[in-house]
């Protein structure tokens, strides 16, 4: 039975143990020591990582009772070894767990919820509730939060005995009454848990309860703390400067900023369209219809502009009449439309010259065809 070094102190980084097994394990090795710092996944924290001696420790995971460290190469059964931590990542684990109990035990306090699902990511917590609690609500709850966390209340654990058990009132996931471990944070929660946690609120710096979203009866919240809090600010500070400054705003004002050059685009694309419409008609106007085909190659136009085209011109073209789009390299969208010559006849017959995908009736064909201008143009104005 490996010892759990962090269940008597959450604060221990570096330890010595001895290796009691190693074992190959689908391309890693699981070892197993007479006592560990390592939390294995629990309750919805992850492993820590880290290293054992010159091995690196990958995943932890507790196995039918037994601590498994799966680690990159493999150790000497009997061997002493030194463990260290990957701190940053435990203490930010800790950071971010503690102010869970925080927001989970005032949201229990104040509205009788439960916590009824809990994960912790690289990118921050997310914790689901019983019950539906609002933006405004959850804004007070964080500023509450943070206030148990400027008061540095202390954070404990222990195992009370079956019979004490029952004495507490204390939230649960799990209905043990065995082995239970309380987690109790000063007059504000207490709850079964077995990861570790901070000493002092105070060590959690931070909480920010940043996004809120309905689900079923409950509500599903994201919240950060610690260093991801700080982190997630300077990110956010850091993106808010660069708009300011794109927009020669202040930070405070960027949003109405924003607002306003979004609605100067939608004036500037309404007045565009206007001209594009109005060149569109003139070319449609002045197209001449001696040559009896009228064929006409854009760098760029859309579907609905192609098809204003060809039902303007069509009807005074006694062949046919042909809008591409596009260039020899990337290939041509195509509409074309002819009242006398059988089009998809045609088509069909170039099929071996050009790569055409697409097709229609006699009176209309539209698609691809990939090819250089000047062939594409030769061929159809032969049609
Ligand atoms: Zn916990």
């Amino acid at each position: 039975m490996t010892e759990k070094l962090y269940y008597s102190d959450s604060h221990i980084r570096e330890f010595d143990a001895e290796v009691l097994s190693c074992e190959p394990s689908g391309g890693r090795f699981a070892v197993e020591l007479t006592r560990t710092a390592f939390f294995p996944e629990g309750g919805g924290q992850c492993a820590d990582t880290g290293t054992l001696g010159d091995a690196e420790v990958l995943d932890v995971q507790e196995v039918g009772g037994r601590i498994i460290h799966y680690c990159a190469s493999p150790l000497s059964a009997g061997a002493c070894v030194h463990g260290a931590l990957d701190w940053g990542k435990r203490f930010q684990n800790m950071q971010s767990h503690s102010a869970e109990h925080i927001v989970s035990g005032l949201i229990h306090n104040r509205f009788g919820f439960e916590n009824t699902g809990f994960h912790l990511g690289a990118d921050g917590m997310i914790v689901d509730f019983s019950g539906f609690v609002t933006p405004e609500e959850l804004g007070e709850i964080e500023l509450a939060a943070n206030g148990i966390i400027w008061q540095n209340r202390k954070i404990s654990t222990f195992f009370p005995s079956p019979d004490e058990l029952r004495r507490y009132a204390y939230r649960s996931k799990l209905s043990l009454t065995e082995n239970v471990r309380l987690v109790e944070i000063e007059g504000v929660d207490l709850c079964a848990c077995c990861a570790p946690h901070v000493n002092e609120t105070g060590e959690i710096g931070l909480v920010r309860i940043y996004e809120s979203q309905r689900r079923k009866d409950g509500v599903r919240i994201r919240m950060l703390a610690g260093k991801a809090a700080l982190a997630d600010y300077l990110t956010k500070e850091r993106e808010a400067l660069r708009i300011s400054n794109l927009l020669s705003s202040r930070v405070e004002d960027i949003s109405s900023a924003a607002e306003r050059i979004l609605a100067e685009r939608d004036s500037l694309a309404y007045r565009l369209r206007g001209f594009e419409l109005k060149a569109l008609d003139e070319l449609i106007s002045t197209a001449s219809a001696e040559r009896g085909s009228f064929i006409r190659f854009f760098d760029s136009l859309p579907q609905e502009d192609m098809l204003r085209i060809i039902k303007g011109v069509a009807p005074r073209f006694e062949r046919v009449a042909a809008v591409f789009t596009g260039s020899d390299e990337a290939g041509y969208k195509f509409i074309i439309a002819s009242e006398s010559v059988a089009l998809r006849e045609k088509l069909d017959s170039v099929r071996r010259k050009f790569t055409v995908k697409g097709g229609g009736s006699d009176k209309m064909v539209q698609g691809s065809i990939i090819g250089s201008r000047e062939d594409i143009e030769n061929t159809v104005g032969g049609w």
